[in-house]
C-alpha cells in the first residue's frame, strides 16, 4: 500500500531507448496548510500522550509519505514584519502529524525508520528563522538578545538566501526537527513527575525551567469530550527531547538516515512535525532552524526485542551518505567563563554561549548586526563541538562557520576584514 506505480518511458524519434519502473509514494497523511490543525481532515496533535489514536496504520516494510504543516500552525508570515514571532502561542506547538501505528510493534521493540527524503510543498517554497522574545519563549542568548526578530528564507532547489541576511547562501540539510514514538502511561507519568520536580525549584522564573501539561491550544488527534478533558491535562508538552527521540533538533537526521525509536505502545504510535529546510548545531535562537511546511518519505521496520537486545533507552540514529559538502571551517573556540568574566566550572552551556559571542562578535566585522550573525549560527549547517570536558575549570566548546557559505572571504587575511550592507532582520511593527 502507499505506491503509485509509474513507468518512466523516454522516446527518441520513435524510438524507445529507456524504459524503467519506479514507485513513488502516495502521500499516506495530508494536511491543508490553508486550515488551522483543528480543521485538517486528517486529525494532527500537539502534545504526546499513550491515547492520542492513530490516523493510519502500516506494515513493518512499507513505504510511505507524510505531508506535515510548519510547528507554529502556520502562525508565522514570509513577511517583513515579527510581530508574530514576538506574539506566537506557545502553547500550540508542535504541530505533529500522525500517530502511524506500525502493525505488529510491541513494546521493548526497535521502530527502524528509514528518512528516504524530504521537500517542500508546491507554492509554500519558503522558510523562516525567529530570534523569541525573552518573556514569550527566549533562546540561548536571550540575557543579550531579548527581543524578536525574524528572518524569511527563500527556497532555490537545494539552496537558500535571505534578503534579511544578505551576503549567504547555502545548502539545505533538511530534517524533521521533532519525530518519535508515543510514551506508554507509565513513562508519561515518569516525564511530567520529573519535569514538574524541576520547576518547584523556581517556580516564577521566566523563562520557565520547563512547559508542564496544559488543555490551553492543545490538539489530541481524534479525542473529543470527556477522554480529550482527561488527556489534555496530562499530555506531555512537545518542547524538550525525551525517551521516545521528540523534538531532537538533530540536523543529521536528514533525508537518507536511518533512526531506531524505543517502542513504548503496541503499534509505536510514530508522529512527526516541524521540518527544518537548515540547522545549526543547537539550533541556538530556539525557533533558530530555517522552519517550513513539507513531506517526509519513510520506510519502517521493526527488529523484535530491539531495546533489550542493544540496550538501547533512546534513539540511535545512523548517519545519512548525503549532506552538503562543506570543507573549510573557521572554528571560534569558547571556555567556561561569562560576559562578565565570571570563571565556571566545567560548564559546556557557558563555553558554547562563549564561542557564539565570539563568532557573532567576529562576524560583525564583516556589516552583520549582532542579531544577523545569532540567527545565521543558528540557522546554518554550523558544526558544533564539545571539544575537551576535562580540563579543569574550563570546558571548551567549538562552533565551526562553513566559509564557503558567504559571497566573500570571511577568513582572517593582512587586507583586513570588508564591511557591506548585509540588509537587516524583520523587527516586530504592530
Ligand atoms: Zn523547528
Amino acid at each position: 500500500m502507499g505506491f503509485r506505480e509509474r513507468k518512466l518511458v523516454i522516446q527518441k524519434g520513435d524510438q524507445e531507448f529507456r524504459k524503467e519502473s519506479y514507485k513513488m509514494p502516495e502521500p499516506l497523511l495530508s494536511v491543508d496548510l490553508t486550515k488551522p490543525a483543528e480543521e485538517q481532515d486528517t486529525p494532527v496533535h500537539n502534545r504526546w500522550h499513550p491515547e492520542i489514536p492513530p490516523v493510519a496504520s502500516i506494515n513493518p516494510g512499507d513505504v510511505f509519505r507524510v505531508q506535515c504543516k510548519d510547528w507554529t500552525d502556520g502562525f508565522i508570515g514570509y513577511n517583513d514584519n515579527a510581530a508574530d514571532v514576538r506574539d506566537l502561542p506557545l502553547t500550540r506547538v508542535h504541530i505533529l502529524s500522525g500517530p502511524v501505528a506500525v502493525n505488529g510493534a510491541e513494546p521493548g521493540d526497535l521502530l527502524v525508520v528509514d528518512i528516504l527524503d524530504i521537500g517542500a510543498l508546491p507554492d509554500y517554497e519558503w522558510g523562516y528563522t525567529g530570534i523569541f522574545d525573552y518573556n514569550n519563549g527566549g533562546g540561548f542568548l536571550t540575557n543579550i538578545f531579548p527581543e524578536a526578530r525574524k528572518a524569511v528564507w527563500d527556497l532555490e532547489g537545494v539552496y537558500t538566501r535571505s534578503r534579511h541576511i544578505q551576503g549567504v547562501r547555502f545548502a539545505g540539510i533538511l530534517h524533521p526537527g521533532q519525530i518519535g514514538t508515543a510514551p506508554g502511561e507509565s513513562l508519561l507519568r515518569k516525564w511530567n513527575q520529573r519535569e514538574s520536580d524541576l520547576i518547584d525549584t523556581d517556580p516564577e522564573r521566566v523563562p520557565p525551567l520547563a512547559n508542564p501539561p496544559t488543555p490551553e491550544n492543545a490538539v489530541l488527534g481524534g479525542l473529543d469530550g470527556a477522554e480529550y478533558d482527561r488527556v489534555a491535562q496530562e499530555a506531555a508538552r512537545t518542547v524538550p527531547p525525551r525517551e521516545n527521540c521528540g523534538n531532537h533538533d538533530i540536523k543529521n537526521l536528514t533525508r537518507g538516515s536511518r533512526a531506531f525509536f524505543p517502542v513504548f505502545v503496541d503499534g509505536a504510535n510514530l508522529s512527526v512535525g516541524d521540518i527544518h529546510f537548515s540547522q545549526g548545531d543547537g539550533e541556538i535562537s530556539f525557533c533558530g532552524a530555517i522552519e517550513m511546511a513539507g513531506w517526509i518519505d519513510f520506510h519502517v521496520d521493526v527488529i523484535k526485542d530491539g531495546m533489550n537486545k542493544y540496550g538501547v533507552r533512546n534513539a540511535v540514529i545512523q548517519l545519512s551518505p548525503i549532506e552538503p559538502r562543506y570543507s573549510d571551517f573557521l572554528l571560534f573556540e569558547g571556555i567556561s567563563v561569562d560576559r562578565e568574566g565570571t570563571q565556571y566550572y566545567m560548564d559546556a552551556h557557558v563555553a558554547y554561549q562563549d564561542a557564539c559571542l565570539k563568532a557573532i562578535e567576529y562576524l560583525g566585522k564583516f556589516g552583520y548586526a549582532e542579531e544577523q550573525a545569532y540567527v545565521l549560527l543558528s540557522a546554518a549547517p554550523i558544526e558544533g563541538r564539545v571539544s575537551a570536558i576535562v580540563d579543569i575549570p574550563s570546558a571548551c566548546c567549538t562552533v565551526g562557520i562553513p566559509t564557503e557559505i558567504f559571497d566573500f572571504d570571511i577568513k582572517p587575511t593582512a587586507a583586513g576584514p570588508v564591511s557591506e550592507d548585509r540588509g537587516q532582520l524583520a523587527m516586530p511593527s504592530g
